[in-house]
Order: C-alpha cells, then sequence, then structure tokens
C-alpha cells in the first residue's frame, strides 16, 4: 500500500478530526502517502481530493465537525456512483480507505470492497454509541458530558420553579446518552428503548418523588423510546394525570454532535487512527477498529454493521436506587 484515502460519511461528530489528523500522521509516520477525500462519498465519485501530510491537520485535534465534510451521497448507492468513485481512486494512485462513519457508511464500504477488491477499515464514528464491536464511537464521550452539562443548567431553573422538566436526547434506537447522561446528571426516571417501562411506571415514580420531598424532577427520554407518544404528548399526558407540576419540554437536538472533542474521545481517535492504518499496512480488510476492554480491536464490518452494543440494564436499576 503506498496511498491511503480517507475520509468522513453520514452524520458528523466530535472526534473525527482528531481521527482525521491520525490517520494523516500515522501515514506520513510510515512514509507513505494520505489524500483527504471530501464530503464523504460524494466527494470519491466527484474526484474532490486533497493529498495530505502532517502539517495539513494542525489544531484540529480540538475541533468539532468535520474539516473533510460529510455527506449522504445516493449517487454512492448506484453501481454507476461506485465505478466513477473507483476510477477517480485508481488515477490519484489511491490504494485503500479509512472510512469514518456509522453502520450505513460501512454497508458502502463492504460493497466497495466486494466489486473492485479494494482495501478498506472504518472508524465508528457517531454520537449514538450503536455500533457493535466497540464499547465507544467517536464522539459519544463528547455528547454525554454535553447533555449532562445542559441538564445540569435545566436543573437550576427547574428547582427555582418546582418544575418537572421532559428532556428528549438523541440516540436513534439507542438509548446510551439517554441512561448514562440521565444517570450522570440525577434525572428521576430516563426513558429508552431497550425497555418499555410504561407510562404507568413514570406517573408512580413521579409521584414517589414529589411525595419524597423533591422541588423538581428531570426526565430524560431517548428519542427513539418506545413508549409511543412523542415528548410533547407525554408532557400532555403528564399534565392532565398529575396537575401539580408545572411540566416544560427541552428537546436538546443538534448541540449534541457539535463541540470540542473531550480528552477520552480525543485520545480514543488517535488510538484508533493509528491501528486503521497499521492493520492496512499489514494487508488486512473489512474491519472496524474499535475499542474494547480498553484494547484497540478488529471486528468484521460485517458484524459492525449488523449488531448493537447491548445495553448495560445494571445501569437502569443504578438509576433506580439513585433516584429514591
Ligand atoms: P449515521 O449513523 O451518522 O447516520 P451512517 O454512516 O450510518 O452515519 P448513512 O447516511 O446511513 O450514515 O450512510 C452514509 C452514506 O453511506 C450514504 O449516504 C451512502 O452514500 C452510503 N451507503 C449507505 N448505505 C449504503 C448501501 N447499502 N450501499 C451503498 N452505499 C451506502
Amino acid at each position: 500500500i503506498k496511498k491511503i484515502g480517507v475520509l468522513t460519511s453520514g452524520g458528523d461528530s466530535p472526534g473525527m478530526n482528531a481521527a482525521i489528523r491520525s490517520v494523516v500522521r500515522t501515514c506520513a509516520y510510515h512514509n507513505i502517502g494520505c489524500v483527504g477525500i471530501y464530503r464523504g462519498y460524494q466527494g470519491m465519485i466527484e474526484g474532490d481530493f486533497k493529498e495530505m501530510g502532517p502539517r495539513s491537520v494542525n489544531n484540529i485535534v480540538n475541533k468539532g465537525g468535520t474539516i473533510l465534510k460529510s455527506a449522504r451521497s445516493t449517487e454512492f448507492r448506484t453501481p454507476e456512483g461506485r465505478i466513477k468513485a473507483h476510477k477517480n481512486l485508481v488515477d490519484a494512485g489511491v490504494d485503500a480507505l479509512v472510512v469514518i462513519g456509522g453502520d450505513g457508511s460501512f454497508t458502502g464500504a463492504l460493497l466497495f470492497n466486494t466489486e473492485f477488491d479494494f482495501p478498506v477499515i472504518g472508524i465508528p464514528g457517531t454520537i449514538d454509541n450503536d455500533i457493535f464491536g466497540t464499547s465507544h464511537t467517536l464522539g459519544y464521550d463528547t455528547a454525554l458530558n454535553t447533555v449532562v452539562d445542559v441538564i445540569d443548567k435545566i436543573r437550576d431553573t427547574a428547582s427555582s420553579h418546582n418544575r418537572l422538566f421532559l428532556i428528549e436526547v438523541m440516540g436513534r434506537d439507542a438509548g446510551h446518552i439517554a441512561l448514562n447522561a440521565g444517570i450522570g446528571a440525577g434525572a428521576e426516571e430516563i426513558l429508552i428503548p431497550e425497555e418499555d417501562l410504561g407510562l404507568e411506571r413514570l406517573l408512580d415514580s413521579l409521584k414517589k418523588s414529589k411525595a419524597a420531598g423533591k422541588s423538581s424532577s428531570i426526565v430524560v427520554i431517548a428519542e427513539g423510546d418506545k413508549i409511543g407518544k412523542s415528548v410533547f404528548e407525554l408532557k400532555d399526558y403528564v399534565e392532565s394525570n398529575f396537575p401539580e407540576y408545572d411540566v416544560r419540554v427541552s428537546v436538546l437536538g443538534h448541540m449534541q454532535r457539535g463541540g470540542s472533542p473531550s480528552c477520552f474521545d480525543r485520545v480514543l481517535a488517535s488510538r484508533l487512527g493509528v491501528k486503521a492504518v497499521e492493520s492496512l499496512l499489514e494487508g488486512q480488510s473489512n474491519y472496524m477498529v474499535g475499542l474494547l476492554q480498553d484494547k484497540i480491536t478488529l471486528t468484521p464490518l460485517e458484524q459492525a454493521i449488523k449488531g448493537h452494543t447491548e445495553i448495560d440494564l445494571e445501569l437502569l436499576r443504578v438509576s433506580d436506587i439513585m433516584s429514591i
């Protein structure tokens, strides 16, 4: 392998820049070329490339987002699009790819490998932590810290006004952000997609918390929660059953995807980038690099896209005990 291409694809997450930096510098360390591909697979199809050296990635380890930009490309889903992308890579002398993204991006990478026998390694970048084969995806830890920080602020106002706050957090079909940030921020209740606790239980728990003398309550709700009501419908439901509370809704939204990456995410990105490049140099392909029991490991992409990191249901019990 003489030249590696690196791209970011799908939803962005904090730590992607630190991963790009790591890939570029590991290539330089091993005296091979590195090409940055802009706007994910769409840039690959359009030949939007830039040669990168160690100094092209100065001062980005601390930056959120991705300097290479990200995109969703419908054209890459077609064989014609992928043929164009392959031709551009060959013309630019790129002979292996590091794809930083989520399961959709990995599905595209696998297909590309099957069609052109092109070596690919994935780095998991998403705040949702919903990829199998790593305890932490890039950006997840930063998102947790952002959410905890915001809930701390909401708590100040909640307790001044005797309010109940329903706070919706991101995570798609996974409850990792809700569960961990909920415990970290001291939420009274946490609703996650993996465990439908039902509405009755929510009311019960709110009554108990009021009776226990709490002046305010925070309920954290994962966006993919299966309770079957939007957070606004939930507000109406709680208010009609529990008129003592002044219920407010806060949907945190995209602020969770931004910001300077945490130290944890920066270190993780650096480790994953090194492993991704060195795995390609050792002749590996079709793997995702990940963190398991504090070791950087390789998981077949096929498994990574099929599975999910399981929620630790013991955490729900911990949350229950904490909100006594
Ligand atoms: P996130 O988890 O943040 O959404 P993602 O990587 O899952 O990230 P997607 O939009 O699902 O995001 O995928 C990113 C890109 O990967 C798509 O825009 C498309 O170009 C490519 N891709 C996804 N699925 C396929 C597929 N089945 N075949 C070819 N390309 C695909």
